[in-house]
Order: structure tokens, then C-alpha cells, then sequence
């Protein structure tokens, strides 16, 4: 993988597949244009350096060419995030495509309409592919969050540019922080996984035991684990099918020699929502009808422990009900405990769905050391897999 800071893009043009699958409102405003604003250095490296971009990405799961998901909704947001005025093909192929990429100049910006107008994108179409590639004489891709598809864009259009393929500031950096927590990360390694469900986490847990040094097993599937231990859960979420791996996990750990923590107590409730009454009870002896929503001061207590004597800090899944506010404490003290040990020194990464939008809520995103901007892409290289968007930048 060559990073774009290798090469000099003056005279040339340069198509790069950017992430702006960003959030909208029904008024087709952007609700949160992160993924456009982590595009932007990649975007001005080749423009300063006097070449011209195509920028291609996706919107959403439209079926055919559906205007809600037109990336014409979008232009504006470029426009104000690079401080310059981008053209728009309302076609990703086609002769008035063409014809705009040929008059295209240096320090110019055209955005394609969104590729998955055509089946052909994530079908992993090849002539689609060699179309797109067709514009231009470089192709980057900065697109982490679509980087486990092999998608005509993502993937296989990166065989039509022998030598002349190269990542994006943002790809790389998420590359690089991901290495930097299974890799070449400072001991002690610390992963956090909270979350509703051990299921969509396992491949996760069973990869991370072999590179950190201790886990803080946390949110709703720490249930499980408690039940497979013989405690009482009362109500709180638990997936009953899956207690001897639980149990598998633990066993793994030990012989591992990576510390597991969960949580001790949890403040309970018997309502799903912020008007119920709460207590806090052992997570050993949950009365019945009574369930655990968030991680108690005691566990709350020892995971800041763990968290400040890490060097570096993986987090992935809350470990609460942050949504709800009556059960978002251990989430923010957790989220502080991180942003401390990070002013400390310590490298702590915050990646994967729900953990990212708590991140996001309670203003932590500034003090921790990177947010992944990849849902999927994030998940999956955790799970220590190749992503296809990254493998074809290789060879
Ligand atoms: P995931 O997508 O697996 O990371 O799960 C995130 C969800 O887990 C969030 O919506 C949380 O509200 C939920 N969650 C965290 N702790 C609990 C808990 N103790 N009981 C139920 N759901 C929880």
C-alpha cells in the first residue's frame, strides 16, 4: 500500500473513492458530515499539488437510479468543507460524463452521481470498473468504510492502475490505527467490547485474546458470561445458546494469560427506559424481573483502573444503555477514564458502530487518539481480516 505523499499529482487526473455515505434528514441536509470532512486532506494533497480529482462514492442502498439518494444532495457540503466549487456528473458513466472529465482542469473537483445507481458497483462489475478507470491516470482510494467490499470502486478498479494506485490520508490513518492496537501497540494492551450481543462479537474476542493483555468485558453481553458463571441475571439481555462459549472464551483467556474483567454491580431497572425505578444490585444477584442496564460504581470504579494503567486502549460497544440517560453514567465515566489515561500518553482507539456514536454524543471524539470513521471495515479488521479494498491497493 503507497501512501499518496509518494507521488506528485500535478497535470494529472486523479480519481479517488471517497466514504460519503454521510447521515441525511428527510429535507436532504447533511446531519453529519464527518466522513466528508476526513476526505478533505486527501482531496487537497492532489489539487495543491496541481492535479485534478473525480471523486466516486455511494449514498445509501438505493434500488436504481432513486433522486433520494442522488449525491447532487451532497455538493454544497464539498463544496463549503474544501472552500471551493465542485462540478456534478449526474451520471457515474456515460458520454456527458465523458465529455465533463475531459475538460476537467488542473485544481478542479468533479463528483460523480452515486455509483450505486448501477447493480454493476456492488456486484464487483469488471467493464464497469475499467469504465470509471478510464477517467483518470491514478486512482486513490480513501474509502475505509467501504474497503471490505470487493466492489467495482473499492476493489476491483484498482487492477486497471498498475503502480499507479495509492491510499488516501484517511484509509492509511485507519490502517495505521488499527496496527498500532493489534500490532505494534505499547503494553499493556486494553480491549474494551460492550455491546448488546456476545454473538456479533465473538470473532472479535477470540482474535483480540491472542494480542491484549487484558479485556473488560462490559454492556449487555456481559450477561452472558455472568449466567455461564451461575449467577443470577434476573431479566437482563442473555443469549442462552450461547453460555459454553462464553465459558469457552474465558477458558481461552486464562490459558492465554489475558486478564478478563466484568463488571461487578449494574444499576437495574424494570422498565427498558429512563421512567422506571433504579437500583444498583451485585451482577451475581439480580432479583427477578429486575434488569442490568448500566455498569455499576464498583465496576465502574475498577475499569477506570485498568483503563489508566494501559498504555494502549481499544474500545468497541458501550457498556450501558448511553441512549437512555439514566443509563449512560458508566458509558461517560468509561469514556473519561480513556480520555485521562490518553493525555497520559497512552494510544486508545475508539472503533465500531455504537461506541462511535456514544464517542460522538458526549463530545469525547477530540480527546481520544482516533475514531474510526468504518463501521464494518473497522469490525472486520478487528477481526483480524484482510480487507479486499486494502489487499488490491497491494499488487
Ligand atoms: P452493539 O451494536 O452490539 O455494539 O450494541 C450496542 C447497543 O448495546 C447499544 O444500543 C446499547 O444500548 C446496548 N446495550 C449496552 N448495554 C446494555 C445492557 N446492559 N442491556 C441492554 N442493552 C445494552
Amino acid at each position: 500500500m503507497i501512501s499518496i505523499d509518494k507521488q506528485n499529482f500535478k497535470g494529472k487526473k486523479t480519481i479517488i473513492r471517497v466514504d460519503f455515505n454521510v447521515p441525511m434528514s428527510s429535507s436532504k441536509t447533511v446531519l453529519d458530515p464527518s466522513r466528508i470532512h476526513a476526505a478533505r486532506s486527501t482531496i487537497l494533497k492532489v489539487i495543491n499539488d496541481g492535479g485534478s480529482c473525480i471523486l466516486m462514492s455511494h449514498l445509501g442502498r438505493p434500488e436504481g437510479k432513486d433522486q433520494k439518494f442522488s449525491l447532487k444532495h451532497i455538493v454544497s457540503e464539498v463544496e463549503k468543507t474544501l472552500n471551493k466549487s465542485v462540478f456534478f456528473a449526474k451520471d457515474s458513466i456515460g458520454e456527458k460524463t465523458e465529455k465533463l472529465v475531459k475538460s476537467l482542469q488542473p485544481g478542479q473537483v468533479l463528483m460523480l452521481e452515486n455509483l450505486r445507481f448501477y447493480k454493476e458497483e456492488t456486484e464487483g462489475n469488471k467493464l464497469f470498473a475499467q469504465k470509471l478507470a478510464s477517467y483518470a491516470d491514478y486512482y486513490i482510494n480513501d474509502a475505509f468504510g467501504t474497503a471490505h467490499r470487493a466492489h467495482a470502486s473499492t476493489t476491483i478498479i484498482a487492477q486497471f492502475f498498475k503502480n499507479k494506485k495509492f491510499s488516501g490520508h484517511l484509509l492509511s490513518k485507519e490502517v495505521e490505527a488499527i496496527k498500532k492496537v493489534l500490532e505494534s501497540g505499547q503494553k499493556p494492551v486494553l480491549a474494551i467490547l460492550g455491546g448488546a450481543k456476545v454473538s456479533s462479537k465473538i470473532t472479535i474476542i477470540e482474535s483480540i485474546i491472542g494480542k491484549a493483555d487484558e479485556i473488560i468485558l462490559g454492556g449487555g453481553m456481559a450477561f452472558t458470561f455472568i449466567k455461564a458463571l451461575g449467577g443470577n441475571i434476573g431479566n437482563s439481555i442473555c443469549e442462552n445458546d450461547k453460555l459454553d462459549l462464553a465459558l469457552n472464551i474465558l477458558k481461552k483467556a486464562k490459558l492465554a494469560d489475558v486478564k478478563i474483567h466484568l463488571p461487578v454491580d449494574v444499576i437495574c431497572s424494570k422498565e427498558f427506559s429512563d421512567t422506571g425505578i433504579k437500583t444498583t444490585e451485585e451482577i451475581y444477584n439480580i432479583p427477578e424481573n429486575w434488569q442490568g442496564l448500566d455498569a455499576g460504581p464498583k465496576s465502574r470504579a475498577i475499569f477506570d483502573k485498568v483503563v489508566k494503567r494501559s498504555k494502549t486502549i481499544l474500545w468497541n460497544g458501550p457498556i450501558g444503555v448511553f441512549e437512555l440517560e439514566s443509563f449512560s453514567e458508566g458509558t461517560i465515566s468509561l469514556g473519561k477514564s480513556i480520555i485521562e489515561s490518553t493525555k497520559k500518553g497512552a494510544f486508545s482507539l475508539v472503533g465500531g458502530g455504537d461506541s462511535v456514536a456514544a464517542v460522538k454524543k458526549f463530545n469525547f471524539q477530540s480527546k481520544v487518539s482516533y475514531v474510526s470513521t468504518g463501521g464494518g471495515a473497522m469490525l472486520e479488521s478487528l477481526e483480524g481480516k484482510e480487507l479486499p479494498g486494502i489487499i488490491a491497493l497491494s499488487n
